[in-house]
């Protein structure tokens, strides 16, 4: 199953596409995620990338799409994938449509994670990474604290802040970009008839995990 997560930063898409990785066994592929490894790494793709991610814009089409495509034809992806971070434009659904049907299959579904704004910025000024590329754990200093102030719970590496959460220009930016580019994206698989929209919020007490463990067991379990 080709499942994507949707949803602005900082709502949880990679937290319940990490449970929905291990109870699945499919790939996440998080766009975010490659550019970061290629910026650490220094290699010419993410030098290039680190232009527009820095200041909070989309990196451009013709280097995200062929960097999508090759990773889904990888064979750990056969079976299923879990998008995290991309399509983020109607330009990007459209051809992600097409390099499925190049493959015969299709999105099926579409998980739409929303989460007041107030609690949005908080939890993205909040959020900490593993700087291990290889881990990648996440931690929020106040919902979710590693054991170990500054150290990863898994690995034991170092925990840091992402470059473009840690400024809060670069964080209005990429909330503006998704209102005006990505938000469209709900009724382009709203039409399809596969999305299903999920609030994520402390006020409620609904948190990734909740929201991973329901979608598994109503959607995606056989
Ligand atoms: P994320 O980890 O999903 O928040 O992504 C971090 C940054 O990587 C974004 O702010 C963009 O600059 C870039 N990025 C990630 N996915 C995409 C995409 N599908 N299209 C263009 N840029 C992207």
């Amino acid at each position: 199953m080709v499942l994507i997560m949707l949803g602005a930063q900082g709502t949880g898409k990679g937290t319940v596409a990490g449970i929905l990785n291990k109870k699945t066994g499919w790939p996440q592929i998080s766009t975010g995620d490659i550019f970061r490894k290629h910026i650490a790494e220094k290699t010419e793709l993410g030098v290039e990338a680190n232009k527009y991610i820095a200041s909070g814009n989309l990196v451009p089409d013709e280097i995200t799409i062929p960097m999508v495509k090759a990773r889904l034809e990888e064979e750990d992806a056969k079976e299923g994938a879990i998008l995290d971070g991309f399509p983020r434009t109607l330009a990007q659904a459209q051809k992600l449509d097409e390099i499925l049907a190049e493959q015969n299959r299709k999105v099926e579904l579409v998980i739409n994670l929303t989460t007041p704004s107030e609690e949005i910025i908080t939890r993205i000024l909040n959020r900490r990474v593993c700087s291990n590329q290889a881990c990648k754990a996440t931690y929020n200093l106040t919902m979710h604290p590693s054991k170990v102030e500054g150290i990863c719970d898994k690995c034991g590496s170092k925990l840091v802040q992402r470059e473009d959460d840690s400024n809060a220009e670069s964080i209005q930016r990429r909330l503006d970009i998704y209102e005006e580019k990505t938000k469209p994206l709900v009724d382009f698989y709203n039409n399809k008839g596969v999305i299903t929209t999920q609030e994520v919020s402390e006020k409620i007490n609904r948190l990734g995990q909740d929201v991973a463990e329901e979608i598994y067991e109503k959607y995606i379990k056989k």
